[in-house]
């Protein structure tokens, strides 16, 4: 057992497979990784008190976070902000209803491991935020056995998730688009989000519920409609209807096609798109990241490149 660099709780530790980084295992804090300088260095008295942030970052999202030097310069130059009260109840509420196989599933918050989805410091100060969304309706019971109540499913289903530092790339599994999916990819990585997309074998394997939960719980969606696949239309439509912004991209040759199977449907085709070409796709990439910023600003990972 190590102590844990952004909570100081006990925790399990490895080495990086392959970068000169420690991965950390942390009831609180999630699994992430710790770039051997940073580790060496230490925190300054600034930089300690604002770990939390750190830990809200870990803790919430789905790929391996690398903290290094260029986190900890964002981290000291206050470019972590604490979402305002209103998001860090929802953040407990939507932590419930996402454990939650069903309507009044019985689910155990453990204050003193979940408060960094909150970006709460403390888990005193997660109490306080579970308490009021209990007074507000939102979850009934107690920490031992909550629900989400249908006040709260409602309010949940009425809001996107603007905590989320998530983006659904929707497009077709075509092989020949992989690395299309990797330019888009980069783009959403460069602005600071993660991209989460489904694989095919799973999409096969009827996994509807788990693609409409995903959606819900991004902060927007990329969809390219190459190939003018039916799923990328109800995806997109479906983010639409929630409220999530969607930014729109396509082949070059989709916009003024005269072949109905390739070109746009009208119902989309007055939207703002962004189009790509084979053989620019790293401009392409550039744009979209540009477009991404410009839409949402930038998001709260570290860009892997800029
Ligand atoms: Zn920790």
């Amino acid at each position: 057992m190590v102590k844990c660099p952004l909570c100081d709780k006990d925790s399990s530790s490895e080495q990086h497979p392959n970068a000169d980084a420690t991965i950390f295992n942390c009831v609180t804090c999630g699994k992430f990784a710790i770039g051997g300088l940073q580790l060496a260095a230490g925190w300054t008295p600034q930089e300690q008190g604002r770990r939390y942030h750190l830990s809200a970052l870990t803790k919430s999202t789905k790929t391996l976070v690398m903290i290094d030097a260029g986190t900890v310069k964002r981290l000291a130059d206050g470019l972590f902000v604490d979402p305002p009260v209103p998001r860090k109840i929802e953040a407990i509420v939507r932590r419930v209803a996402d454990q939650s196989k069903e309507i009044g599933a019985r689910i155990v918050m453990r204050l003193d491991h979940d408060y960094p989805i909150a970006t709460c410091r403390t888990a005193r100060e997660m109490r306080v935020l579970f308490d009021e969304a209990i007074k507000m309706g939102y979850l009934s019971g107690n920490t031992d056995e909550t629900s989400v109540t249908v006040k709260g499913w409602q309010w949940l289903t009425e809001k996107p998730n603007a905590t989320s530092s998530m983006a659904f790339i929707a497009m077709s599994f075509d092989d020949k688009l992989r690395p299309v999916k990797e330019a888009i990819s980069k783009a959403i990585g460069a602005a600071g989000y993660e991209p989460i997309r489904v694989d095919e074998e799973e999409y096969v394997g009827g996994v509807m519920d788990k693609i409409v939960a995903l959606i819900r719980e991004s902060r927007f969606v990329v969809a390219d409609f190459t190939g003018n696949r039916g799923g990328v239309y109800y995806e997109a439509g479906f983010a639409l209807g929630l409220g999530i912004t969607v930014i729109q991209v396509c082949t070059h040759s989709q916009l003024d096609s005269t072949d109905l199977r390739v070109r746009l449907h009208f119902d989309v085709n007055h939207l703002n798109f962004l189009h790509w070409k084979e053989g620019e796709l790293q401009d392409f990439s550039t744009r979209l990241k540009d477009r991404i910023l410009a839409v949402l600003g930038r998001g709260p990972l570290v860009a892997a490149t800029d």
